[in-house]
C-alpha cells in the first residue's frame, strides 16, 4: 500500500474557528535522551497491582462499551480521596476535566485568571473554549494576591498547588479568600497533591470549587490517560455533561482502579524515595552555587542564565530536561524530574560548572 499527500485545491478547505489560530500542537520533545527528566512523570514505573491487571486476563469486555460514568473507579476514587463518588467526575487524563470544566462554567469571550507561570496546558485550553486570559504574577514569595486574581471578575480561576513549574504551594489563608469572593468556578490542580502541601479537598463543600487530580504522575500511569475531578455534586455533573460518556476506557478503568486501591504502599514508598531525593538534589545544587525554587513536587525549577544552553549541555550528556524561558519574576529556568538516584547524578555531574 502507498500513500499519498493529499493536497486541498485552493479554497477547498474549511476554515477551522478562528481562536485556534494562535496554538500549536504539543511538542514534548525530549525523548531521544538516554536519560529524560523532562515530564514529571514516575521515573521508577508503573505500580504493580496495576499491571497485573493490564496482564491479566481482558481486564474489561473491550467488544462492549465501558461504563458511560466509570463507577466503579470512581467508588474507589472516592474512598482514596475520602469523598462520596458522587462528587467525582473521571476523565481522559485531569487534562480533560480541566477542559470540560471551562466548558461547563464560562462561555466564550469570558475570563479565565489564572497565576503566572503555571502548567502551560491551561491557557491551551482556555483559548480552545474561547476564552480571554488574565495572568495573575506570582510576588518574589510565589504568592499571589487574592485581590489582584478577584478583581479580573473571572468566570473560572485556575490555581495549581503544588503549582507546574514551580513546585511552590499556595498558602491555604490566600486560596480561601479567592474561593470566598470568586464569581464563578475555581478549580485547584492538584496533580502533584502526593508529593507535598496541604489539599484543600475540604473546600469542595463551598460547593464553588473543583479540585483536580491524576493517576499520570505519583501513580505511575500516565500512558493509561486517567485523571479525576472532586466536587459538589451538582457542580460534578454539569461538569459530566460538558465532558460527555465513555471517557476512560474499559482497560485503562480497571488498572485505574486497581492502582488507588492495591498499590497504596507501592506510591507511598515512591513518595517517600521522591522526597528524600529531592531534598539531596537541592542540597547538591545550592552546593554548586544555584538557586533552586523550594518545591513541594516530584520536580525542581532551578534558574540558570541560559536555559538553551543549559539544555543543550544536558542534552549532550544524554540528559532531557523541560527549558523555560523568561518566565515572570524568574528569568530563564529549568525543571528537572526527581526519580531513582541513579538518574540524579549523571544530571548533577553535567550540571556542575553551569552556573
Ligand atoms: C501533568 C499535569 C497534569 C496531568 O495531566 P493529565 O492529563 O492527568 O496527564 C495536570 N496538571 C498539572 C499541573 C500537571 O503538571
Amino acid at each position: 500500500m502507498t500513500t499519498r499527500d493529499v493536497t486541498p485545491i485552493a479554497g477547498e478547505s474549511p476554515a477551522p474557528r478562528a481562536c485556534y489560530d494562535g496554538i500549536v500542537a504539543y511538542s514534548p520533545e525530549a525523548q531521544q535522551c538516554r536519560i529524560d527528566l523532562s515530564d514529571n512523570t514516575n521515573l521508577w514505573g508503573a505500580p504493580p497491582m496495576a499491571m497485573r491487571t493490564l496482564r491479566s486476563r481482558t481486564p474489561g469486555n473491550v467488544a462492549r462499551y465501558p461504563e458511560a460514568y466509570s463507577s466503579n473507579l470512581r467508588e474507589r476514587l472516592g474512598r482514596y480521596a475520602g469523598v462520596d463518588p458522587k462528587m467525582i467526575i473521571v476523565g481522559c487524563g485531569s487534562d480533560d476535566i480541566i477542559d470540560s470544566a471551562m466548558r461547563a462554567f464560562a462561555e466564550p469571550g469570558e475570563t479565565l485568571c489564572l497565576a503566572d507561570p503555571t502548567f502551560t496546558m491551561v491557557p491551551v485550553f482556555a483559548t480552545i473554549n474561547g476564552l480571554r486570559i488574565a495572568a495573575v504574577p506570582f510576588d518574589s514569595n510565589f504568592e499571589i494576591s487574592a485581590d489582584a486574581v478577584l478583581a479580573t471578575g473571572a468566570k473560572v480561576i485556575y490555581l495549581c498547588s503544588p503549582n507546574n513549574p514551580t513546585g511552590t504551594t499556595l498558602p491555604r489563608a490566600i486560596v480561601e479568600k479567592i474561593v470566598a469572593g470568586a464569581k464563578g468556578l475555581v478549580i485547584i490542580d492538584e496533580a502533584y497533591i502526593e508529593f507535598g502541601g496541604e489539599s484543600t479537598v475540604p473546600l469542595v463543600a463551598r460547593g464553588n470549587v473543583l479540585v483536580t487530580r491524576t493517576l499520570s504522575k505519583a501513580f505511575g500511569l500516565a500512558g493509561l490517560r486517567v485523571g479525576y475531578g472532586i466536587g459538589a455534586p451538582d457542580l460534578i455533573t454539569a461538569i459530566e455533561k460538558a465532558r460527555g460518556p465513555y471517557k476512560v476506557n474499559a482497560v485503562a478503568e480497571a488498572a485505574a482502579a486497581a492502582a488507588v486501591t492495591e498499590d497504596l504502599g507501592w506510591l507511598s514508598e515512591r513518595v517517600v524515595e521522591t522526597r528524600t531525593n529531592r531534598a539531596r538534589f537541592i542540597r547538591e545544587l545550592v552546593g554548586f552555587g544555584f538557586a533552586p525554587v523550594p518545591s513541594a513536587a516530584n520536580f525542581v525549577l532551578v534558574p540558570v542564565p541560559s536555559c538553551g544552553d543549559t539544555t543543550e549541555k544536558l542534552r549532550t550528556a544524554g540528559i532531557a530536561v523541560r527549558a523555560f524561558a523568561s518566565l515572570p519574576g524568574i528569568g530563564d529556568a529549568i525543571r528537572i524530574t526527581i526519580g531513582p538516584w541513579e538518574m540524579m547524578q549523571p544530571c548533577l555531574d553535567a550540571l556542575k560548572g553551569s552556573q
